[in-house]
């Protein structure tokens, strides 16, 4: 899979990358052995890991193997993260790893996933993982299901309320820590500029979620998602990446506008929402997020919500 990614992306004529993630990627044993073959191929790399295995040995390993960012998961204070996690040294040995990243000369990067147990530790979090030595710090939504599927997500309200405050502390911030998300919905923050005005008027898909744009993500035993958070079986890698991501069905379904519940809204080409949430929520992937709060906003600037 890893040669023949290298070979697509470079037919395509651009650098690809691999994010290792799971479960847990430091679980495995030929984990290091994979990032080398990854690094020798030209690829970006980058790990999605929850630190506890981060000892000073394995961020030396890390390094050695080509990585050069780690994102750790850190979803609260000491207490919550580890009632979170179902275990009582996790905390720890999360902000350890970032600790022992950062000595090995590897970017740590933060993540939380935004749920109603952690939302009201937003600014404490940003400061725990900055003092640990993490200098960016992304921000998620919930997707419950799997192992999120009995925690409760934030309402839209929650979450408008949510990034409000992330931008505020992006200032406060600002040259010290990265404070980001990648949702879809953070675009509603955005001003509008030539490039979205012109996704908009050619109904063109130009940001927000990158579903079916920019990667697929794939399971030990080769099976490929849409998105690491959107269980939809899509086929198997074996049968060729190319294959998948230019021929696929469902994938072809999301790349058009058309088959959203809010094709109508202004914001479509540049949101989509999060389908993995839409999904895991509703059951249809295609359905509106459902905690798009781009009604807030419009209430605000004093505008009727069409979608
Ligand atoms: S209606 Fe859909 S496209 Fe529009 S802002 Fe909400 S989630 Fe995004």
């Amino acid at each position: 899979m890893l040669d023949d990614l290298a070979q697509t992306v470079q037919h395509w004529g651009f650098r690809g990358g691999i994010h290792f993630s799971g479960g847990e990627p430091l679980v495995r044993s030929d984990i290091f052995e994979l990032i080398g073959y990854s690094r020798d191929l030209n690829l970006e790399l980058r790990m999605l890991s929850n630190g506890t295995l981060i000892n000073p040995q394995n961020a030396r390993k890390l390094k050695e193997s080509g990585l050069k960012i780690v994102q750790v998961s850190i979803d609260g204070t000491r207490d919550t993260h580890d009632y979170l996690r179902n275990r009582r040294d996790a905390y720890d040995l999360a902000m350890r790893g970032i600790r022992n990243l950062r000595d090995a000369d590897i970017e740590p990067t933060a993540a939380t996933t935004l749920t109603k147990t952690n939302f009201s530790q937003i600014e404490e979090i940003v400061e725990l993982v900055f003092l640990a030595g993490a200098r960016r710090i992304g921000f998620s939504q919930l997707v419950p299901e799997g192992s999120g599927k009995d925690l409760e997500m934030l309402s839209a309200e929650e979450l408008y309320d949510s990034f409000l405050k992330l931008h505020s502390l992006r200032e406060k911030y600002h040259g010290k820590i990265d404070i980001l998300s990648s949702e879809s919905l953070w675009c509603l923050f955005d001003e509008e500029n030539e490039y979205t005005r012109r996704a908009k008027e050619e109904g063109i898909l130009a940001g927000g979620c990158g579903i079916a744009m920019f990667g697929l993500s794939v399971l030990s035993d080769g099976t490929a998602y849409p998105c690491r958070r959107l269980p939809i079986d899509i086929g198997n890698i074996k049968e060729g990446i190319q294959a998948i991501f230019i021929k696929n069905k469902v994938l072809n379904q999301f790349r058009d506008i058309n088959n959203y519940k809010c094709k109508g809204c202004e914001k479509v080409t540049i949101c989509r929402g999060c389908r993995a949430v839409a999904y895991a929520v509703t059951g249809n992937a295609f359905a509106k997020d459902p905690q798009c709060f781009k009604h807030i906003i419009d209430d605000k600037n004093g505008q009727t919500t069409i979608d």
